[in-house]
């Protein structure tokens, strides 16, 4: 099994390129046929999202808007998923049939408190959207409608997702080993 070693922790590759690729393919095609006539507007949350919302936009065939938001946690308290503010949002959400598209869902906080902000904003509808959910972990009820892969309450990194900032750049999905 092909390993990589990131700072001080070693990951084995545990869901390989192809089989994500497969899966986020299935999961464009859903959202394609349920949000059809919608013009939905895709919101990336960054960083960890974006090597997943380009592949996923890609397979998506109706028309649709892609932007990109990024959350400012406050110091220290990055885990708690408390939001400061939410940056970079400069299309107008009224209105809108928004799909917001998370690299992973783990507690459920983060996107509880981004779903409260954009709900501020009088979208028509918000979808969510996320790679990975590890829903064994799940704290919050969240009505999450478009998952590509369920994992284990394991850490894991690559395909976008960091560790440290690093180990971004893969196109498999690794898990840390002991
Ligand atoms: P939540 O608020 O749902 O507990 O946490 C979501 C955030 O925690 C994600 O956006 C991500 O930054 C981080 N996270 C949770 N689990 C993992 C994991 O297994 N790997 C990585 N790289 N980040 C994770
Ligand atoms: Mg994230």
């Amino acid at each position: 099994m092909k390993e990589i070693t990131i700072n001080d922790k070693k990951f084995a590759v545990s869901i390989p390129e192809s089989y994500i690729l497969g899966e986020v393919k299935k999961l464009a095609e859903r959202i394609s046929h349920d949000l059809e006539g919608k013009n939905p507007l895709f919101l990336g949350v960054l960083n960890g999202s974006f090597m997943f919302a380009a592949d996923l936009f890609r397979d998506i065939t109706i028309p649709a808007q892609i932007s990109f938001v990024k959350l400012a946690s406050y110091e220290g308290m990055a885990s708690t998923g408390v939001i400061k503010e939410v940056m970079g949002l400069s299309e107008s959400v009224a209105g809108r049939c928004i799909v917001i598209v998370e690299d992973i869902i783990d507690s459920g906080r983060t996107m509880q408190r981004l779903l409260e902000n954009l709900g501020t904003r009088e979208p028509s509808e918000i979808h969510i959207c996320t790679l990975l959910l590890k829903p064994d972990n799940l704290k919050v009820d969240l009505n999450v409608e478009y998952v590509a892969l369920q994992i284990p309450n394991e850490f894991i990194v690559g395909y976008g997702l960091d560790y440290d900032g690093w180990g971004r750049n893969t196109r498999d999905i690794y898990t840390v080993v002991e």
